[in-house]
């Protein structure tokens, strides 16, 4: 029962334009009542994610830059203040140096490695630490990543490696938050034409062969990845203790979904 996030509070990171999966994911569950808070990662994007929240009713927009500690301190004192409790977490931020995301992996540089690895990996475990103890009533934690995580794919590069400690990320969080009823998971989505992906060196041609590989021959459309992302926070309480959810979805509170 998709109607489960009415009324809930979700705040959702990543929001950049109209193609971000982010803003697919606030429109399927802004859709079935939730009510959101959008994060801006800096002014320069600030206008356009006003526009856009301005399109969902009693939404609300925040700063936050997911490399200052402070910033996020702030958020949490702010969702602390105007909401009390939190139920879901959509973090869809990711970053590497263009440079990095063309040619050899072997030449990544150290400050890529670990910038790469601070927005893309770090910036979910730094808000899950601030934000896991507003979510009260228990809650759904969940994160973006792809398959370059466990296959080396041309130019996707260090971000590999970054998603690959996003993966396990979301395994520890999983482990360590459970006990407060908060799920932690990430949804793996097949390449789609956004900002971040124009980084991507070539993308073109990774479009192209999920166009002539995927069962579907097409690729993901950002709506799909939004309708998949609405049942994680959707899942009731009892989910776990129910048998048949059980064997369909074995270790559901680390489930990775690829699309
Ligand atoms: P996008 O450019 O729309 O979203 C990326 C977001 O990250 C932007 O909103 C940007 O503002 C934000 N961001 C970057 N640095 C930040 C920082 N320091 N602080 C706060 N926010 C910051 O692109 P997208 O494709 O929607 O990416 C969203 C997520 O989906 C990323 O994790 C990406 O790796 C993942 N993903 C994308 C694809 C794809 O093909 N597009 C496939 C699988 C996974």
């Amino acid at each position: 029962d998709m109607n489960l996030v009415a009324g809930k509070n979700i705040l959702v990171m990543g929001v950049a334009n109209d193609r971000s999966i982010a803003w697919a994911i606030a429109q399927s569950l802004a859709s079935h009542g939730a009510r959101l808070v959008f994060t801006y990662e800096s002014e320069r994007v600030e206008e356009r994610v006003r526009k856009l929240a301005d399109t969902i009713p009693n939404s609300v927009i925040l700063p936050c830059n997911v490399t200052s500690d402070e910033d996020i301190e702030k958020l949490a004192g702010a969702l602390k203040e105007q909401f009390g409790v939190l139920h879901g977490i959509v973090h869809s931020i990711a970053f590497a140096r263009t440079e990095e995301l063309e040619g050899l992996f072997v030449n990544t540089s150290r400050g890529g490695f670990a910038l790469a690895h601070d927005i893309s990996a770090y910036s979910l475990v730094a808000v899950a630490q601030k934000l896991y103890p507003l979510m009260t009533e228990g809650g759904s934690i969940m994160t973006m990543t792809y398959l370059g995580a466990e296959r080396a794919m041309k130019n996707y590069n260090v971000m590999g490696i970054a998603k690959a400690a996003l993966e396990a990320s979301v395994r520890y969080l999983a482990n360590d938050l459970g006990q407060y009823n908060i799920r932690v998971n990430a949804i793996s989505a097949g390449p789609i034409r956004t900002l971040a992906a124009k980084g991507i060196k070539d993308f073109n041609s990774i479009l192209k062969t999920v166009e002539e590989k995927a069962p579907l021959r097409r690729t993901t459309e950002t709506a799909e990845v939004g309708d998949t992302a609405l049942f994680l926070p959707s899942i009731p309480r009892d989910y776990r203790r129910s048998d048949l959810c059980r064997r369909r979805v074995p270790h559901c509170r680390r489930l990775i979904l690829q699309l």
